[in-house]
């Protein structure tokens, strides 16, 4: 009888040893929501997630808090947007980590839009210029197909670091491209195609060119630099001689330009989530889609 529980008591240490190695979680380190939410769907118990970037921020400015880089010291990946939307701040951030698995060229720095083809590229690349977007667009996470693409991306990477538990990523994929058909029809259903609307920022032209909409202008001339008078009467004569539906705006987007303009034109601001969890009910990416495929459309 003794003899039979300690083989029972030794074997228990044995499997307490075996499964905290067998159930270590995968360290992921996202940049944005939508990219944290991704990871989680796809990961799901397998991975434990930190996000850098508030859903109350602009993430075209963040600072490179000492609290981030103590972050993505211990990640075993770090998955950010890229296309420059983090450049003033997540450089800084992976060489303070001195963590090796997130440098440059190595399998834990992960650049999403690596699945991405970018649209809206300049044709020199220079910052000084001003404009804050030099190569393309980095604001897919609004186009389904891009993010279908970065999901599919996002399991191949895991299943790499983790091969142990390959089926379980491929499945949970498999879930999240079983939910994405569906809601794709529903999303094409919506009535958006042939409007027009305005916006603040660059934030809706993968969503426009996806569902046959126009973004007419944006208030913002130049992505990243603060409209002028000369902007802001351009964009009201714009609005006059288009007649869009509405001004999209976001969480972070000022509002003394928006405001002006709306006065004006006497068209209605519509404050659109920018990113997962940005405005209530946009718990993940699919209800994030819901909702501004919901906002766009009813306007
Ligand atoms: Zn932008």
């Amino acid at each position: 009888m003794k003899k039979n529980f300690l083989k029972i008591f030794l074997a228990g240490i044995f499997l307490t040893m075996f499964s905290s190695n067998l159930f270590a979680k995968i360290n992921v380190v996202a940049t944005l929501p939508w990219i944290a939410d991704l990871a989680k769907q796809i990961g799901k118990d397998h991975v434990s997630i930190t996000t850098l970037v508030k859903t109350s921020q602009d993430p075209h400015y963040v600072e490179a808090k000492p609290s981030l880089i103590i972050a993505a010291r211990k990640a075993d990946i770090l998955m950010y947007n890229g296309l420059d939307l983090e450049i003033g701040y997540l450089p800084v951030i992976i060489e303070s980590s001195k963590n090796p698995n997130i440098q440059p060229g190595k399998s834990g720095n992960f650049d999403c839009s690596q699945f991405v083809t970018p649209i809206e590229k300049l044709s020199s690349v220079d910052r000084s210029m001003g404009d804050i977007h030099p190569r393309g667009n980095p604001h897919y996470h609004f186009s389904p197909a891009n993010v279908l693409k970065v999901a599919q991306g996002m399991t191949e990477i895991l299943v790499k670091i983790d091969p142990a538990n390959e089926a379980y990523y491929r499945k949970n994929y498999q879930a999240f491209y079983s939910k994405w058909q569906e809601k794709i029809k529903k999303w094409k259903s919506a009535n958006l195609a042939g409007k027009k609307f305005v916006a603040y920022h660059t934030l809706f032209s993968y969503l426009a060119k996806e569902f046959n909409f126009q973004i007419v202008g944006c208030i913002e001339a130049k992505p990243g630099i603060p409209p002028s008078s000369g902007d802001i009467q351009k964009i009201i004569d714009t609005i006059n001689k288009t007649k869009p539906a509405a001004i999209l705006a976001n969480v972070y987007s000022p509002k003394k330009p928006v405001d002006f303009v709306a006065e004006k034109t006497g068209l209605k601001v519509i404050l659109v989530p920018h990113d997962v969890g940005s405005l209530p009910g946009t718990d993940d990416w699919f209800s994030f889609m819901d909702k501004v495929i919901s906002l766009l459309s009813e306007a």
